[in-house]
């Protein structure tokens, strides 16, 4: 048996192209311009390479998109005002400021001065806690992705066990939440989990976010299961370059799994993708619309 191979550029290209049909109709019927601003303070080459794509398909989805760049020495306090200004800002619907953040600046307290109703990477408590709780809120980006990836497989998740490997905020705990709400049974397992290979193999849909390359065996799996794979490591090659591998060993997944997403064309497409609906989402709802049909 070989997986199917879930087309995360596929599946995130389909969900732009609807973000974008959205826009241009809260544009048409209510004069609404959805807006991002991006904050990115330092100049980690990961972090710049990210800030472009999202400022690209923000344009390119019809949304106004603003960036604000800030240098690595910038004073917390210079930080928050940005972020107030922004929170006072009416064009702007959605904040993101860009994680990790350098050394000696308080990543909760910026966080946590984001307006909730514009925080679009759903790390404020009172998105997290609203979603724990199984209220609508804005949900981290990744996690809706991996979602959104199972449900191109699986039409439902009722009853289905998952589990998620990893517990962060970014992540695992989220993703968790999700599939609460889909009515999956989750197991959580992190690093101090026992037999994970056994918990492993009693899941239906297998989500890894670790962080460390090829954690995941074939010999794990159960045969037929769905593997989302968030990981996204960074591996020396022969040539000196590097390349980027998942937490799952793939090739191995492949021969047992029913369906997997690869990496890179898996997880780490859908990520934008969902930061454009979230920003969306925001608008919307700031503006007192009803939820966009995305
Ligand atoms: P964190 O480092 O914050 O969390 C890693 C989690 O993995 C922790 O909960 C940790 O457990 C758990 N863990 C570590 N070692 C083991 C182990 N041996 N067995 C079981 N669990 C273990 O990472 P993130 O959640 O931020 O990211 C996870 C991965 O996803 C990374 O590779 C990251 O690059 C990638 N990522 C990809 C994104 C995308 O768009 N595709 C977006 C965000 C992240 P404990 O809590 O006990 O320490």
């Amino acid at each position: 048996m070989t997986a199917k191979t879930i087309d995360g550029k596929v599946i995130a290209a389909e969900l732009r192209a609807r973000v974008a049909d959205e826009v241009a109709r809260v544009k048409r019927e209510h004069n609404l311009v959805p807006g991002l601003a991006v904050v990115l303070v330092g100049s980690d080459p990961a972090s710049e390479v990210y800030v472009r794509s999202k400022h690209t398909q923000t344009q390119a989805a019809g949304m106004a998109s603003f960036e604000h760049k800030l240098p690595a020495d910038v004073s917390q306090a210079d930080l928050l005002a940005l972020v107030a200004k922004l929170n006072r800002d009416p064009a702007v619907h959605g904040i993101l400021v860009q994680l990790p953040l350098p050394k000696g600046l308080d990543t909760e307290a910026v966080v946590n001065a984001i307006d909730p109703a514009k925080d679009v990477d759903g790390l404020h408590p009172n998105n997290a806690g609203r979603l724990a709780g199984g209220f609508e809120a804005l949900s981290p980006c990744t996690p809706l992705g991996c979602i959104i990836l199972t449900k191109s497989v699986h039409a439902s998740l009722e009853g289905m066990n998952a589990i998620v490997i990893g517990r962060s905020n970014l992540v695992g705990r989220p993703l968790v939440q999700l599939l609460l709400n889909e009515n999956a049974t989750v197991t959580i397992a992190h690093s101090r989990s026992r037999d994970l290979p056994g918990l492993v193999r009693r899941a239906d849909l297998v989500y890894a976010a670790v962080g460390k390359s090829e954690m995941v065996r074939g010999d794990w799996l159960k045969p037929g299961a769905t593997v989302i794979d968030v990981g996204i490591n960074r591996i020396p090659k022969d040539d000196g370059k590097t390349r980027l591998v998942g937490d799952v060993a793939y090739q191995e997944a492949l021969a047992v799994a029913g369906a997997i997403t690869p990496v890179p064309g898996g997880v780490g497409q859908m990520t934008v993708a969902c930061l454009l609906v979230n920003t969306l989402r925001a608008a919307c709802a700031i503006a007192g619309l009803p939820k966009p049909a995305v």
